[in-house]
């Protein structure tokens, strides 16, 4: 990186030297039909999207600036917490309380002449398509799975709109970490693998079997949740667990210490027994830091056509930490059953004897749906319905009977709605053949 020293830009001619080689000479990846000329003026128009402005927004707005781009957006609701500064270099502690969007905002067009980057403190559902439209390429840095599925709905509505647009097709390049593991993709909307089709990629972490826990812990996690679930409620040491009381975390932890000792396996600390409890994962800058950095390496190849884009052939790079360094691209296949960006039905796979309320509990931890509050209904009848409450409270008896008694039958299309996605799922029914013994 060249002159970011001081709060001055120093002197711009150095400072883009070597980037602005690389966007003015054709190199051997260069798309050779693209125009030199074209393409700077291309790039310098090009508005981009940034959603999250927390470890990975603060990362990606940075290098968008030192990439020179020039227009950019930020949409981030949150307020800065102290225990972001660790990470979240672009706040400081009298930022603390004020909007992380804007405050990221005036920290990078301070430090980079040039570039306008405009803060939006909102929910990105408070925005409708009209807005998105304006865009060339939207980054995503979030930590949440429904924000990512609600964006990646939008964008894939906005190119199925478009038929034969190609402006309507906005770029999704999508960042996610988690502790030293992370993974880049890009998606070119109703053209590629979406979010919705890699959502299996996400799976909801597999619950630890309460025997395991019970009775032969191994790793000082099976012991901190045998303090938290069983111990707990054997001793009942305070009327309710308050996770955020470090009394009450203290004695959690004492607990599973003394149970972690007694089978030798070591690990067991007070910041892990708070993490397990309240089922957090550390947030680590460095993987942040290179997450951003080949997300933003997407978006400079896409709008300087300097080099080959991941999509539409190897589309997602996973990143892992955890053991020495290991980075591995391939290709997420589209599905042609996928809820936003497909077309056909999936397959729902239900034991008939088994009841609705189930079907209903078992969508939240389904890898391939991952529904919190989930309506179903099926031709000509509601099965059961969430909101309003009128509703809900008609069909909440449903929950009880079994699909069969329901008069449900195999290959049947049945429709879920979830308050949280604008889109429904579809789905046929699929009768497990029963377990031979
Ligand atoms: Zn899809």
């Amino acid at each position: 990186m060249a002159t970011a020293t001081g709060s001055s830009a120093g002197d711009e001619t150095t400072r883009w030297k070597y980037l602005d080689h690389i966007r003015r000479t054709p190199g051997p990846f260069t798309d050779p039909d693209a125009v030199a000329e074209e393409n700077l003026a291309q790039f310098d128009k090009f508005k981009v999207l940034v959603i999250g402005a927390g470890g990975l927004g603060c990362e990606i707005l940075k290098n968008l600036a030192m990439s020179r781009f020039k227009d950019i957006h930020v949409i981030d609701m949150d307020t800065i917490d102290i225990s972001n500064l660790n990470r979240q270099f672009l706040f400081r502690q009298s930022d603390v309380g004020s909007y992380k969007a804007e405050v990221a905002a005036r920290f990078v067009e301070r430090r980079v002449a040039g570039v306008r980057i405009t803060a939006h403190n909102a929910a990105i559902q408070d925005f409708d398509e009209a807005f998105y439209r304006q865009f060339q390429l939207v980054i995503c840095g979030l930590d949440s799975i429904e924000a990512r599925r609600w964006i990646n709905a939008m964008l894939v509505s906005i190119a199925e709109d478009a038929e034969d647009d190609p402006d309507g097709i906005k770029p999704l390049i999508d960042g996610g970490t988690e502790g030293f593991k992370g993974q880049a993709r890009v998606i070119f909307p109703s053209m590629t693998s979406c979010i919705e089709c890699q959502l299996d990629m996400h799976a909801p972490r597999a619950a630890v079997p309460l025997c395991t826990i019970a009775s032969i812990p191994r790793q000082p996690e099976h012991c901190i949740e045998w303090a938290h679930v069983i111990a707990w409620d054997q001793e009942k040491p305070f009327p309710t667990l308050d996770k955020d009381d470090p009394t009450h975390v203290t004695w959690l932890y004492q607990k599973a210490l003394a149970r972690a000792q007694e089978y030798g396996i070591p690990g067991v600390t007070y910041s892990l027994t708070q993490g397990t409890i309240k089922n957090i994962i550390p947030a680590i800058a460095s993987t942040n830091a290179i997450i951003a950095a080949a997300c933003c390496n997407e978006a400079f190849k896409i709008a300087s056509n300097s080099a080959t884009c991941l999509g539409f052939e190897n589309n997602y790079m996973m990143y892992s930490g955890n053991d020495s360094i290991y980075t591995y691209t391939f290709k997420h296949e589209k599905k042609d059953d996928c809820p936003v960006c497909g077309r056909q039905a999936r397959p729902l796979e239900v034991d008939p004897a088994s009841t609705l309320g189930d079907l209903i509990d078992s969508f939240a931890v389904r890898p391939e749906a991952q529904l919190k509050k989930p309506s179903i209904r099926a031709e000509g009848k509601t099965l059961y319905m969430q909101v309003p409450p009128s509703l809900e409270e008609q069909t909440r008896p449903n929950l009880k009977k079994t699909i069969a008694e329901l008069g449900l039958e195999n290959g049947q299309q049945v429709v879920v709605t979830d308050p949280a996605f604008p889109l429904e799922f579809n789905f046929f029914l699929r009768f497990k053949e029963k377990a031979s013994a």
